[in-house]
């Protein structure tokens, strides 16, 4: 079990990136759902060990982390966020490359395990292709096969669906929902739709601070009965949004499909009862931690959309 305990990051500023976090990180998969600045990739990182927090305690089986990192390294991998490649190398010599700098130890031969490697993330038939030739999907299975070195016990993966197209994200859930077998992985992501898919738990995190922590069934459940699906016009829709709490609009046909939050159970005339859905239950949770008025703070998502509902 990885634990976290009183976790504070102050940057040079000072900006305070994380604000007291406490948590415990089960087996399996853990979503870290949060908007753009919320502090994801700075408690990534302080889990990877490669940035020193502010105050606060980390430990993983009970054994501090923070002071002896060395340790952990062997039984963690990490794809960061903005994963660098050397685009003229093939797939091949970049992971070779990167299982030296990471000192994982192959008794097989560093090149053997690396082709073990590329077929565990289905990238042997791309493996003497060069990096610059592959599309985001296969950079990022590229990035979890060093990640992957050694069997790690824990998994810190950063936004490794922003960018992937629908069909790349899908086989990335694949590969993910496999690796979570037997370690912990702790996915860090803005897309609703990622931990729907992936995480039996998850915790929203906004301004450095938890602001839920729960299942995704939980999350929808704490909505029923509170959510309401309509049409308006373009014009109506603003209006729309100031008096009520829209959870998502969508442009179908040049109407908005909107749908809002009403606990009273007093829905806009013409709105139907719906389905809660985990993109709402995270729009009303953002909005509840956005102060008195209930407006969406700034970095909150964007609830305007086009295209199908989802
Ligand atoms: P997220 O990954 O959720 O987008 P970050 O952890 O990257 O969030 O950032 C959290 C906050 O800390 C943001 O306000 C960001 O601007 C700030 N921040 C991140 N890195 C630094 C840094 N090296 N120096 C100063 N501020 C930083
Ligand atoms: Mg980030």
């Amino acid at each position: 079990m990885l634990s976290i305990q009183s976790l504070v990051k102050v940057y040079p500023g000072p900006v305070a990136a994380l604000q007291g976090i406490d948590l415990d990180v089960p087996l399996g998969m853990f979503g870290l759902l949060g908007p753009n600045g919320a502090g994801k990739s700075t408690l990534m990182r302080i889990l990877a060990g490669l940035l020193e927090p502010t105050s606060g305690r980390v430990t993983l089986d009970g054994e501090d982390v923070l002071a002896r990192p060395e340790r952990l390294r062997a039984r963690l991998g990490y794809l960061p966020q903005d994963f660098g490649f050397y685009p003229h190398l093939t797939g091949e010599q970049m992971l070779v490359h990167l299982l030296r700098l990471k000192g994982v130890s192959a008794p097989v031969g560093q090149q053997k395990l690396a082709g073990e490697l590329l077929e565990r993330v289905n990238l042997s038939y791309a493996a003497r292709r060069k990096v610059k030739a592959y599309s985001g999907g296969m950079r990022q299975r590229l990035g979890i096969a060093q990640a992957i070195a050694g069997d790690p016990r824990l998994l810190i993966v950063d936004e490794p669906t922003a960018g992937l197209d629908p069909e790349e994200r899908l086989r990335f859930y694949h590969l993910l929902a496999e690796l979570a077998e037997g370690r912990t992985v702790i996915l860090s992501t803005h897309i609703v739709e990622d931990v729907a898919v992936l995480c039996p738990r998850f915790t929203v995190i906004r301004d450095g601070r938890l602001i839920a922590h729960t299942t995704p069934r939980e999350a929808r459940a704490a909505l029923d009965g509170a959510i309401f699906e309509g049409t308006v016009t373009p014009a109506e829709l603003p209006a729309l949004r100031r008096a009520r709490a829209v959870t998502q609009a969508i442009l179908v046909e040049g109407r908005h499909r909107v749908r809002v939050h009403d606990a009273s159970g007093a829905p806009p005339p013409g709105f139907e009862p719906a389905t809660p859905t985990l993109e709402d239950a995270y729009l009303v949770m953002m909005r509840a931690s956005g102060g008195a008025n209930g407006a969406p703070a700034a970095g909150a998502p964007e609830p305007a959309r086009t295209g199908r509902a989802s």
